[in-house]
């Protein structure tokens, strides 16, 4: 249930109808417009409407039959921009987000982010714990990897990104990392998602192998409604019958969430569709569509990754590619 106060409604007047939902069971949500507050009335509990309606500054209650409630551009209406650094994505920002896919080595992340940072990249990725398919491929260097990361983006003063698996690692995660990922494999982890909600730091939320755009949104429900505003959604390709690309990239899921969601909503044309030459002309018909940001992988030698070094951008590259992106992006009066 959406509360929507009246535009001149005192801090007092929202304090009261805060406390008054609460006393009834409900969590309170509050999102400050620029016209109206909003506050969003979250429980399972059962209410008669018209006990808030006769509150003093309220000007309507909205029953919600969606299930996603405080992702939606109901609860509030304005583009949610997020911040790390001075990189933002949303509300007419695209934010940029490159490196490899794993931390190899010290050097191996050094030699990237130079020259992803001389192309002005201000947010760095690389996995630590990687979620791979076999138990035999390589699975990330764990600690000393987000270690590395972390040490290597300070250098060039950066931002990162890396995935963080499992519950127990989040505390470990926050002395790193400036944006959490949650991988696609664990879109639906449910007790990850919970947790992840209780923190406040950026979480990347990418799209599961082959969820709908509606449990997408309910994963990151799961987010806010543990109170973190902050998360960017990342469409990564989802599993159809094709079998010439990786995955096939849903662009369409941009303005689709978009329309339905204040959060931003990134791409990541490299797992979308493993294959070098096709990470170009994705990431165009991203930022065409009006993607937010894009994250893509970059090494500096991808013929000697040790993960999906053959989706891997080499830097020279890179470096024309956000060229071109810039210019694209002043056509559609959006920047980098
Ligand atoms: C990754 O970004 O390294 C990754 C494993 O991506 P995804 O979860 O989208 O497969
Ligand atoms: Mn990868």
């Amino acid at each position: 249930m959406l509360i929507v106060m009246q535009s001149q409604a005192s801090d007092d007047k929202i304090k009261k109808v805060i406390d008054f939902i609460r006393q009834k069971g409900f969590d309170a949500h509050v999102s400050k417009g620029e016209d109206h507050t909003v506050i969003g009335a979250v429980g399972k509990k059962v209410i008669d409407k018209r006990d808030i309606e006769l509150l003093d500054g309220v000007k309507e209650v909205i029953r919600i039959s969606s299930p996603y409630k405080l992702v939606s551009r109901v609860f509030k209406p304005e583009d949610t921009v997020i911040q790390v650094k001075d990189v933002k994505f949303g509300g007419g920002h695209i934010g940029m987000i490159a490196g490899p896919c794993t931390v190899e080595s010290y050097d191996q992340m050094d030699a990237t982010a130079e020259k992803l940072s001389k192309c002005g990249v201000k947010v760095l990725r690389g996995g630590a714990f990687k979620p791979r398919t076999s138990p035999y491929a390589f699975q990330g260097l764990g600690e000393e990897g987000l270690k590395i990361l972390r040490e290597v983006a300070d250098k060039y003063n950066m931002a990162v990104t890396s995935e963080v698996m499992e519950v127990s690692q989040i505390p470990m995660f926050l002395k790193y990392v400036d944006i959490l990922q949650v991988g696609a494999r664990n879109m639906q982890n449910f007790n990850l998602l919970k947790s992840l909600g209780e923190i406040r730091k950026p979480v990347l939320l990418k799209r599961g192998l082959s969820a709908t755009i509606e449990e997408w949104l309910m994963s990151a429900e799961y987010l806010m409604a543990g109170g973190n505003r902050e998360i960017i959604f990342c469409e990564r390709g989802i599993r159809t019958f094709e079998r010439m690309t990786r995955n096939t990239l849903d662009i369409s899921a941009i303005p689709v969430v978009q329309k339905i969601s204040h959060l931003p909503i990134v791409v990541d044309p490299s797992h979308a569709t493993g294959l070098r030459d096709k990470v170009a002309p994705m990431s165009k018909a991203a930022v065409a569509a009006g993607a937010d940001g894009l994250i893509i992988e970059v090494h500096n030698t991808p013929e000697t990754a040790l993960c999906d070094g053959a989706q891997s951008l080499y830097p020279e590259e890179f470096s024309d590619l956000f060229g071109e992106l810039k210019m694209l992006a002043s056509v559609i009066k959006k920047q980098f």
